[in-house]
């Protein structure tokens, strides 16, 4: 069963291209700055057409999770801990995490992001708990 691929449009073209190389990128407003995700075609801010992105640390907490039992979608694997992840740059994200035990999943746990090969050559992220050691 291959895995589905994103919908790839104009607006978040950018996005998947990053995670290709395993980069994390947020939009940002060419005109005032304001981040944006999910992207979209304008600002929501200062109304402004002009796009730009810049690249995420990859750091964040888990703002708020699910972990999805039923119905079992091939080719994921269950049970499945989807997370939205609030960025030190103060957008969020959903996100698949990974390396964790879904039961040990907390709200507010310090997280990080990763990159994983699905199947060929497509690219993915997800987050998985932060680095133990680190200063926080
Ligand atoms: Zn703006």
């Amino acid at each position: 069963m291959p895995h589905p691929r994103p919908g790839i449009t104009r607006d978040n073209a950018f996005f998947w291209e990053g995670v290709a190389r395993r980069e994390l990128r947020i939009q940002s407003c060419g005109a005032c700055g304001r981040l944006l995700h999910p992207p979209g075609p304008a600002c929501p801010e200062c109304h402004s057409f002009e796009r730009s992105f810049v690249r995420a640390r990859g750091r964040g907490t888990v703002h708020s999770y699910v972990v999805a039992h039923h119905p079992p979608i091939p080719p994921f694997e269950y049970p499945n801990p989807i997370a939205l992840i609030e960025l030190e740059e103060g957008t969020r994200l959903v996100s698949r995490l990974v390396g964790v035990d879904p039961d040990d999943v907390r709200i507010g746990m310090p997280v990080e992001v990763d990159f994983e090969t699905v199947d060929d050559d497509f690219v993915l992220h997800c987050f998985r708990p932060a680095g133990r050691g680190e200063a926080a």
